[in-house]
């Protein structure tokens, strides 16, 4: 076998968001093949074989990519909608929009979701896709075949409904599938894509889509078949006081409870949002290593609340950012739901001893590999480690005069990305996107929307 080829980046800050918050002001990161071989203060070794490339960091800061822990890519071609609902009000207005989606449209409303993510820094992407309309194509490989595209790590959340109107559910019942089309659809899901290795680009979570749009059984055998697999579980719960609401009427208990008496909780499962959590809630999720993603936009855009996040951190609960679906977060960008992770935290109980820079920036990166069960492969920047890292320009009007870089990335205006790496692999240069091309992205998820738009309204 041929040695590996090395990438040699110097003269720049790095925050490795290792175990003790290492940080250089003026260090060098070596990449060999599709890992990070050496890092640490100053230049980089003399004499290094096989050097393809080197890189001038000057007036950057190096940190392991953003991994997005939530995001519903399909709703990039129904961003804009119901601007002024909570939650419950806000679905009942979409669902029936999103039920016309097809495998063109979810392949583009991918791209689009992914382009702009991978743009801000973004290297592991995950979509928890829930919608699969009778006749609709392979929306699943289609979701994939974007993520591919783009470059970027990809879980898959193999979502799915079955709870409609005529079982106390919210969405209509024309948009649900039933319990068995959905678990052998997950399942099959998992076979064909799922790889379990280290260096894994595509992997699969089971993903029933809540307490209120999915049956008891549907999660209960959902749990089951993900162990089964050995595969993760991802969900929504405690978004809205109307959901725990609408737990106390149909189970006689809060989500938490319940999702205990489905498996629903274990280190091998992440959730969104967590919002209403009481004290045992969050005891709960830390005795059972339970993960968060943590949507600071999304919850602020659809009137859900504050999550405790730094409850959460203090009992010892994992945390990673998500995006969550744009029709929630018309930005789409992960890199400034840090600083909006930081500021909406301090809006709630804590105040200003809520959360700092560098706990944001760990949320953002090594909290949200943990969560999706990566924290091994990637989420800092440590020798061994696969090479998942990104360059932000920090010299430019901008940031130049702010104190400190990791301040100057979180409290500061969205930073440009000079470069990102995945696996070793280059899919940003200078804020453009490498493999796909980002102005024909524009015309396609314009073109889907207002494809979409007239059918919704047929
Ligand atoms: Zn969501």
């Amino acid at each position: 076998m041929a040695a590996a080829q090395r990438i040699v980046i110097e003269n720049g800050a790095i925050a490795t968001v290792d175990a003790d918050d290492t940080e250089y002001t003026n260090g060098y990161l070596v990449i060999a093949g599709n890992r990070i071989e050496a890092l640490g203060a100053g230049k980089a070794p003399e004499g290094l074989e096989n050097v393809v490339r080197r890189i001038d960091a000057s007036g950057h800061l190096v940190t392991p990519g953003l991994v997005n822990t939530h995001h519903h890519f399909y709703q990039w071609i129904t961003r804009g909608l119901a601007t002024d609902h909570s939650l419950f009000d806000w679905l009942v207005a979409l669902y029936p929009i999103w039920a016309r989606i097809d495998e063109p449209m979810a392949y583009a409303a991918a791209q689009g979701s992914l382009a702009v993510m991978a743009r801000g820094g973004v290297t592991t992407a995950m979509d928890h896709h829930y919608v699969y309309p009778k006749g609709s194509g392979d929306l699943s490989g289609a979701i994939i075949r974007a993520a591919r595209e783009t470059g970027v790590r990809f879980t898959l959340a193999r979502g799915s409904m079955d709870r409609g109107e005529k079982s106390g559910g919210l969405p209509p019942d024309f948009a649900v599938e039933t319990l068995e089309s959905a678990l052998a659809a997950t399942e099959e899901t998992v076979e064909q894509y799922h790889d379990a290795s280290f260096d894994a680009m595509t992997q699969v979570a089971v993903a029933p889509c809540s307490p209120f749009s999915v049956s008891t059984e549907l999660l209960c055998e959902g749990a089951a078949l993900a162990r089964r697999l050995g595969v993760r579980l991802h969900t929504h719960g405690s978004e809205t006081v109307e959901e725990e609401k609408f737990c106390h009427e149909l189970f006689g208990m809060g989500p938490t409870d319940y999702f205990e008496s489905t498996g629903w909780l274990g280190e091998d499962v992440w959730m969104a949002h967590c919002v209403h959590m009481n004290d045992a809630d969050i005891a709960a999720f830390a005795r059972t290593r339970t993960g968060v993603a943590h949507c600071p936009s999304s919850n602020a855009r659809l009137a859900a609340g504050i999550a405790r996040v730094p409850d959460m951190l203090a009992a010892g609960v994992p945390v990673g950012l998500g995006v969550d679906g744009t029709a929630s977060n018309e930005s789409g960008e992960l890199h400034t739901e840090l600083r909006n992770a930081l500021l909406i935290n301090r809006l709630g109980a804590h105040r200003e001893a809520a959360l700092n820079a560098r706990q944001v920036l760990r949320l953002g990166t090594y909290g949200g590999a943990r969560v999706l069960g990566r924290s091994t492969e990637i989420g800092s920047l440590e020798p061994g480690k696969l090479a998942d890292l990104v360059l932000w320009r920090l010299d430019t009007v901008a940031h130049a005069s702010i104190a400190d870089p990791v301040t100057a990335l979180v409290f500061g205006a969205a930073a440009p990305v000079t470069a990102s790496f995945v696996n070793g692999r280059q899919i940003v240069e200078a804020g453009r996107l490498l493999h796909v091309d980002e102005d024909e992205i524009a015309r396609s998820t314009r073109a889907e929307a207002q494809r979409l738009a007239r059918i919704a309204a047929g």
